[in-house]
């Protein structure tokens, strides 16, 4: 109702002061929304003031104003406010004017301390937001350095491991390859020590070779003359139980023959075979008795008991030369080359003398080396020139078949 009056006022006044772009009729009935309502009326008012109809002008300004009141924005306010002022002035109320003066510069006075805290409040909320935007890139990066060094500390970690790990491999290899080198080592050194003796022994009896035994006599001897008995048995007529029997039965004669001459002797003495059915005995504390005692000994233990090949039963004597070194009286030094050749020929007088025998030097005149070297030479005559005394020693009786069953 109250609407509808005021559109009706303003229709009329703007009718009467041909104001231009009056709202429709249908519009009006509708009821003006605030905004034109106070446009129009702020129109109409300034108008009505500049025509010289002050109160009613007053009367629609102050509509005007009350109705940006309402809407709250001040900015409005203060334009009317000026608006209205200016009016007025120009209409000669000049009281009327500086109090609208005053009202508009208290309303700008607040306006421009609401928009100054409203600024401060932006600014402060955009500092907030700036400190807060900071802060959370300074704990970005701080997370993202944490991150970064947790990720050193791990991979420092698994590179730790890993080396730890190269290490302990590194070692057990080392390790390995030290004991497979020592094991190598110790079966070398082993089978060394079996060549050695396998070297230094005659496979078929077992006893220790001619090899052997010069490493002895360089042990015992070194570059000095040889000091002890040296007996050389050989077999009588081998070649016989070779014919007799076969090449594989004098073998296990030979065998049986070597068992019973390391029978026949002391631990500390060393049988040796020397050839093919001769073998030798060195006896290095033996006395010259003692070593008359080991041949009167082999003599007896091979000859006695025949020896069992198969179904047969095969005799077999032995002949053998013998000497104790140095050779009383003079004690001449010889070498223990020496003495086995002075050995040997004293077998080959028990061989003359009929085999199945020993001989023995039990002295000589030569009082060097040199001196028994030509006893050597022509030992036969040098033994009935009385050069060197011997001692026959015979073997066992054996009947009528000596060398063989
Ligand atoms: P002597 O009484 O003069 O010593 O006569 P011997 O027949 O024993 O001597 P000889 O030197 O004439 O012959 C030695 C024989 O010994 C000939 C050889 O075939 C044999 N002989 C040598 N070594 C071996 C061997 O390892 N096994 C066998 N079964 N016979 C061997
Ligand atoms: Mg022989
Ligand atoms: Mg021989």
């Amino acid at each position: 109702m109250r609407a509808r009056l005021v559109v009706g006022a303003m229709l009329l006044a703007l009718t009467a002061h041909g104001v231009a772009a009056a709202p429709t009729l249908a519009t009006v009935h509708a009821g003006p929304d605030p905004a034109t309502e106070r446009a129009l009326l702020s129109r109409t008012g300034l108008a009505k003031i500049g025509q010289g109809h002050i109160a009613e002008g007053k009367r629609d300004l102050a509509r005007v104003l009350e109705l940006w009141r309402q809407s709250g924005q001040t900015h409005g306010q203060v334009e009317t406010l000026v608006e209205f002022g200016e009016a007025l002035a120009a209409a000669g109320d000049a009281r009327d004017a500086l109090a609208l003066y005053h009202r508009e510069r208290a309303l700008s006075a607040e306006l421009m301390r609401v928009d100054r805290n409203a600024a401060l409040k932006d600014l402060q909320t955009r500092n907030d937001a700036a400190a807060r935007q900071r802060e959370i890139e300074l704990l970005a990066r701080d997370n993202a350095l944490k991150s970064a060094e947790l990720v050193n500390r791990e991979l420092s970690q698994r590179i730790g491991w890993v080396l730890a790990a190269v290490t302990l491999l590194a070692i057990t290899l080392a390790a390995l390859l030290y004991r497979r080198v020592r094991e190598t080592n110790q079966r070398l050194a082993a089978s060394q020590v079996q060549l050695q003796a396998q070297s230094e022994r005659d496979p078929l009896t077992n006893l220790a070779n001619r090899r052997h035994f010069q490493a002895v006599m360089t042990r015992l001897c070194g570059s000095g003359g040889f000091e002890g008995a040296l007996l050389l048995v050989d077999l009588d007529h081998f070649k016989h139980v070779n014919d007799a029997h076969g090449h594989a039965a004098g073998d296990r004669v030979l065998v049986e023959v070597a068992r019973r001459l390391n029978d026949a002797v002391r631990g500390d003495d060393l049988v040796v075979r020397w050839g093919g059915e001769e073998f030798l005995i060195l006896a290095p504390r033996a006395t010259a008795q003692q070593a008359e005692q080991i041949a009167q000994r082999v003599l007896r233990v091979v000859a006695l008991t025949p020896i069992d090949v198969g179904s047969q039963r095969i005799q077999v004597t032995t002949s053998i030369g013998h000497a104790r070194f140095p050779l009383p009286p003079h004690h001449a030094t010889v070498p223990w080359e020496q003495a086995i050749n002075l050995a040997d020929m004293a077998l080959y007088t028990a061989k003359n003398q009929g085999r199945n025998r020993a001989v023995g030097i039990t002295a000589s005149t030569a009082a060097t080396a040199d001196a028994l070297r030509t006893v050597e030479d022509d030992f036969d005559r040098a033994w009935h020139e009385g050069r060197v005394t011997l001692l026959q020693t015979p073997g066992p009786r054996l009947g009528d078949a000596p060398h063989a069953q």
